[in-house]
């Protein structure tokens, strides 16, 4: 069974699955690839001077990828439920299984309606900062909370803010992900290793 499957790709779902696959939980992708970005070019993502969105997305899947996620691109999901300790998605690759389901599919916000997640008044899917919805171990993320002020950094903290959510349940004390310069080279060694 997979720990996490993460249900759209642009930066809210791969920041998500970045986080959690980083940390040691198994992690499915599934993605269309019809995220805004690729119409966009980054001038205002902090540390970032200036990137075309197709080259940002480019380095952000291999950045996963690097760590392990299984991302299954260009497979659509038609479906999602809950089937009482976890979910499953339906795809036209068949069915599959997780503890965790985080939503991550832009302004549509068809399937975390499917599930019944509760929307506020605005019509967007009710989350508190962790991003967990009304459906316990489901999370939205990214452009389907917001009626506007759409951001990639804002969807990429969203996708960070479900994963450790995730991962403190899982390790049973609030989690952070702190990285010194010292384990940089460390981590450089094992994923030189793993290619
Ligand atoms: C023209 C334009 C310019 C922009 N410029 C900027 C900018 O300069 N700076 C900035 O910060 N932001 C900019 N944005 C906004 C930015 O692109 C969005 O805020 C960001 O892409 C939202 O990220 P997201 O992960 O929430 O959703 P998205 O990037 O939309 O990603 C959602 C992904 O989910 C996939 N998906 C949806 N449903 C399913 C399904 N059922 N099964 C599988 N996959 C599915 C989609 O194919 C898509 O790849 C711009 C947007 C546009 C349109």
């Amino acid at each position: 069974m997979a720990d996490v499957l993460v249900v759209g790709g642009g930066p809210a779902g791969l920041s998500a699955a970045l986080f959690a696959g980083k940390n040691g939980l198994d992690v499915t992708v599934f993605d269309t690839d019809k995220t805004w970005m690729h119409k966009a070019h980054l001038f205002n993502y902090p540390g970032i001077g200036s990137i075309d969105g197709s080259n940002y997305l480019s380095v952000l899947r291999e950045q996963v990828d690097d760590f392990g996620v299984d991302r299954q691109q260009g497979v659509a999901v038609d479906g999602v439920e809950s089937t009482g300790d976890g979910f499953t998605v339906a795809t036209e690759e068949g069915e599959f299984d997780g503890d965790y389901l985080v939503l991550a599919t832009g302004a549509n916000r068809d399937l975390a309606e499917g599930l019944g997640c509760e929307l506020t008044d605005e019509g967007i899917v009710d989350v508190d900062v962790t991003m967990e919805t009304s459906v316990e171990d489901a999370y939205a993320t990214g452009a389907m909370v917001r009626a506007e002020e759409w951001q990639a950094v804002i969807s990429a903290g969203d996708g960070a803010a479900a994963a450790l959510n995730v991962l403190s349940k899982e390790k049973g004390e609030h989690y952070h992900d702190f990285d010194v310069p010292a384990d940089a080279t460390e981590l450089f060694g094992s994923l030189v290793d793993a290619e």
